[in-house]
């Protein structure tokens, strides 16, 4: 879905990132995801997965999208491995889904934060 989509909104900074639009440090892209760094990292390594069709948060998920939640989910430990977390058990790394305002969520585009690396961190 385009950010231009009527299902998206025209000022979504991430529908913006996943098409190019505003530019930002990619880590990965196929078809139905994208991935970047955070621009304000809370760790040495953060990164954000995000599907590339609009969708605000985990409260509009259904079982219709288990495919693509499961596929950015099975992507995740890859990706960390690539970006520098060291393996587990002694490395490993954090996901989170920040959803809706007491979830904690700024960026209404649904997004998994992938946090790594040695510590202390930022936050958490
Ligand atoms: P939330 O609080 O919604 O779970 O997290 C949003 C995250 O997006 C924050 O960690 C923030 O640093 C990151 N972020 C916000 N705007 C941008 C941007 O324009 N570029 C990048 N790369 N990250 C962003
Ligand atoms: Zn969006």
């Amino acid at each position: 879905m385009s950010p231009s989509s009527p299902h998206a909104p025209d000022n979504c900074i991430f529908c913006k990132i996943a098409a190019g639009q505003i530019p930002s440090r990619k880590v990965y892209e196929d078809d139905e995801i994208f991935v970047f760094h955070d621009i304000h990292p809370w760790a040495p390594v953060h990164f954000l997965m995000i599907p590339r069709t609009h969708m605000a948060s985990m409260a509009d998920v259904g079982p219709e999208h288990a495919g693509l939640l499961g596929r950015m989910m099975a992507l995740a430990p890859r990706l960390a491995l690539e970006q520098g977390c060291k393996p587990y058990p002694e490395g490993g790394f954090r996901m989170v889904v920040n959803t809706g305002a007491e979830g904690g969520q700024e960026v209404h585009h649904l997004h998994i934060h992938v946090m790594g690396g040695p510590r202390p961190w930022l936050k958490g």
